[in-house]
């Protein structure tokens, strides 16, 4: 293995010289946040960092932080919704009920007028 100054610890390209470093300038936090790789400044493993991977970091960062902002906003609206479907639902059910009364009422005199029509005449 390279010399671990000269290895980009996300995508192991080497280098001889490396912009970011999690000693320097890229915070090991974000980088637990977006890739649940724990970053500990105190061992012998890589500390720099590419510029292609500081810069998806950032981009995933970003998407990572917007799809929790948006679940939680849905979560929130779903509940909301919930609540309010819940008495909606109560209400539909009663309608429907005198609507079943209704088509029952129509059934039967419908059911009559067609045993009338079947029934042979002579
Ligand atoms: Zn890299």
């Amino acid at each position: 293995m390279a010399n671990s100054d000269k290895v980009c610890r996300a995508c192991l390209n080497t280098k001889d010289t490396f912009e970011y470093n999690f000693r320097v300038n890229v915070c090991h936090e974000l980088y637990l946040f977006c890739t649940s790789v724990k970053v500990s400044l105190n061992d012998n493993l890589p500390k720099s960092i590419c510029s292609t991977c500081y810069k998806l970091l950032n981009s995933y960062a970003e998407f990572k932080k917007t799809c929790i902002q948006s679940n939680q906003k849905l979560i929130s609206l779903y509940e909301d919704k919930q609540r309010d479907t819940v008495e909606i639902e109560v209400k539909v059910k009663k309608e429907s009920l005198d609507e079943v009364d209704d088509i029952q009422d129509n059934l039967s005199s419908f059911d009559d007028g067609t045993k009338d029509r079947n029934e042979p005449r002579y």
